[in-house]
């Protein structure tokens, strides 16, 4: 199963993706964790990807496209994944249909995630990372790209008929639950 996780920042992707993985046996992908990683290593890509991260805004999309399309080369997505952070642009949301097609990938499911604005940055400050862009500017800015650059994406793969809508409100079982019982339909 070849799972999207869609929302905002704050909408519990990653929370979901890990309980995902657990149950279906799948990989999660998560972006921002392999850009965080990269900056914790200061890799090539971490030095490049750094002021970008901790500024909430995008990393170019080649960049990620590239990444994204070479780590699913991994055999250990070939009985799925659990995308969480990409798609994040319509242009990587294109660029993933061919990626998608040349390594014979279609996407099952893609999960969005609703949550009121309020309620996001709330659950951001409070969740304490302590990641350098968790702060109430920072998170002001990731909210404006989300909804300008990222919300868009939603539009492509409704027209594939594959998106699931999720109350993200809930206690986390209430969520995975809603989630799963949505997937397996
Ligand atoms: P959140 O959903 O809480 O914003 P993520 O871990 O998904 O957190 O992403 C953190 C940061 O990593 C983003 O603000 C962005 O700078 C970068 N990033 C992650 N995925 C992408 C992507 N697909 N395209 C561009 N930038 C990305």
């Amino acid at each position: 199963m070849n799972i999207i996780l869609f929302g905002p920042p704050g909408a519990g992707k990653g929370t979901q993706a890990k309980l995902l993985q657990d149950k279906y046996a799948i990989p999660h992908l998560s972006t921002g964790d392999i850009f965080r990683t990269a900056i914790k290593n200061q890799t090539p890509l971490g030095v490049k990807v750094k002021a970008i991260l901790d500024n909430g805004k995008l990393v170019p999309d080649e960049t990620v496209v590239d990444l994204v399309a070479d780590e699913l080369k991994d055999e250990k997505y070939d009985n799925g994944f659990i995308l969480d952070g990409f798609p994040r642009t319509v242009p990587q949301a294109e660029a993933f249909d061919t990626i998608a097609k040349d390594q014979n990938k279609a996407i099952d499911a893609f999960v969005v995630l609703t949550v009121p604005e309020e309620e996001l940055i709330s659950r951001i400050l409070s969740r304490g990372q302590g990641r350098a862009d968790d702060t109430e500017e920072k998170i002001k800015t990731r909210l404006e790209v989300y909804h300008t650059e990222t919300e868009p994406v939603k539009n492509h793969y409704d027209a594939k008929g594959v998106v699931k809508e999720i109350n993200g409100i809930g206690t986390i079982d209430e969520i995975f639950e809603r989630i799963t019982s949505s997937v397996e339909k």
